[in-house]
């Protein structure tokens, strides 16, 4: 049998798609061995959302070439679909596949490993109007199984390669994602994380009938699941309706990731963003009223074009204000194709690495108050993984919590959080539950 080694770059959606071609090759009779081994076909799921995730994937595709020089290299994902010329260009690459095409990547590798030449499977990413339908073959091995609802994005933020890379947004059919979450808990899974690239948007492609609310009460509805958690979300996408299931279902996890992107009205002017920092301060004040105790983590770029000292400065203050439990703080990278990338005012790489350190260390200050708001108080914990007798999880408002317990994964605990540890907080299990 053929052995296949895959590799992901990137988000959590990229993550998923990877496991539901790992399932696809499974079917077809393929062995999969890990990345760094011998293999004789190479998957490599791509990003292009940074430059960075263009060279690491350049590089990794160099990798698996030297590992083996006769392997079929197949290349796919968002780096693929933006700039097929430059994968083609690279040794070894056999096969090149977009965003929309994976479904097919058995009949592509195959078709390769019996031909010479390269096939380049790439297509219009514009004209994709239907979402992607790849069920999950194979259960990956985690406690928290991602599950993909939604694909493309229409927003077009002036920084984002991404709408160019993913296409109109394209929704997962109710009755699809109900089963593919049966599949997910019967094969043991507690947690379930709804993933999109445009995830608040999902349904808008169905005729606006169903609604993110809808896709959520769908998987809520299945017997067994422990809890439901969302991905990244645009804040002015949240509903009364999420709210509302949030609040009553303790299964729906108190955990919202808002990207925010900048904290100055001018900067997010520039990113065409379609908030300004007030309305965002409204919108969160009005999540925290709701469900008390939430947590809101956030992205942050630093360094667009044009952000002045000053600008920056409101930005640190705005960020600061709002108190997220966790930043992902991100330096501004230029993306050919979008308009930020032909913005003449680019700030310099030190500069953008220094912001990148104030805007880091205020987030680690603020992750800790978050924590530390909550020692003394029992949570429940979905357990994850042992290391050297120590076995973690993560509470429903994502905080880390460390025990000396030895608990299988996949438990479920009330844990009394007693101190800041590592990443997280250190805790005492109260109660196992059933
Ligand atoms: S919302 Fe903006 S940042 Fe997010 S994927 Fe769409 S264009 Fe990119």
């Amino acid at each position: 049998m053929p052995k296949v080694a895959l590799t992901t770059l990137g988000c959590k959606v990229n993550q998923f798609e990877t496991e539901t071609m790992e399932g696809l090759f499974k079917r077809a009779g393929y062995t999969v061995v890990p990345f760094e081994a011998r293999a004789d076909v190479y998957v490599i799921n791509t990003c292009s959302v940074t430059s960075l995730g263009d060279r690491k994937s350049r590089q990794i595709i160099r990798r698996a070439h030297r590992e083996n020089e006769r392997a079929v290299i197949a290349v796919c994902g968002c780096y693929a679909q933006v700039a097929p010329e430059e994968i083609k260009a690279i040794e070894g690459v056999r096969v090149v596949l977009g965003t929309k095409e994976r479904a097919q990547i058995v009949d592509y590798v195959e078709c390769a490993l019996r031909e010479d030449g390269i096939l380049d499977g790439v297509g219009d990413i514009m004209q994709a109007h239907t979402f992607e339908d790849i069920p999950l073959y194979d259960s990956p091995q985690r406690t928290r199984a991602f599950l993909k609802i939604e694909d493309g994005c229409e927003n077009f933020c002036s920084y984002c390669i991404i709408p160019y890379a993913r296409g109109p947004v394209k929704s997962r059919a109710l009755s699809h994602i109900r089963a593919e979450a049966e599949k997910l808990v019967r094969a043991g899974f507690h947690e379930i994380v709804l993933t999109g690239i445009h995830l608040g948007a999902y349904g808008r492609d169905l005729g606006g009938e169903v609604t993110l609310a809808d896709a959520c009460r769908e998987v809520l509805s299945v017997a067994g699941l422990r809890r439901l958690r969302l991905g990244s979300l645009e804040s002015l996408e949240l509903s009364p309706e999420l709210f509302a299931l949030i609040r009553e279902d303790e299964r729906f996890c108190a955990h919202l990731h808002l990207p925010l992107q900048a904290g100055s009205d001018a900067v997010l002017r520039a990113m065409n963003r379609h908030y300004d920092t007030a309305e965002f301060a409204r919108l969160i004040e009005g999540v925290r009223r709701e469900v008390p105790g939430i947590a809101i983590s956030t992205d942050i770029i630093v360094g667009f074009p044009g952000e002045t000292e000053e600008m920056f400065a409101e930005s640190l203050a705005f960020v600061a204000r709002l108190g997220f439990s966790r930043m992902h703080v991100f330096p501004y990278s230029r993306r050919t194709g979008t308009p930020a990338a032909r913005m003449t005012d680019q700030v310099p790489e030190p500069v953008k690495k220094e912001r990148v350190h104030r805007m880091q260390a205020l987030a680690r200050e603020k992750t800790t108050a978050f924590e530390q708001s909550f020692l003394g108080e029992t949570l429940r914990v979905l357990f994850e993984t042992r290391v050297d007798g120590v076995t973690d999880g993560l509470t429903d408002n994502y905080i880390r919590v460390y025990v000396a317990d030895d608990l299988p994964s996949g438990t479920l605990a009330a844990v009394r959080l007693d101190r800041l540890y590592r990443d997280g907080v250190w805790g005492s299990v109260v109660r196992v539950e059933k």
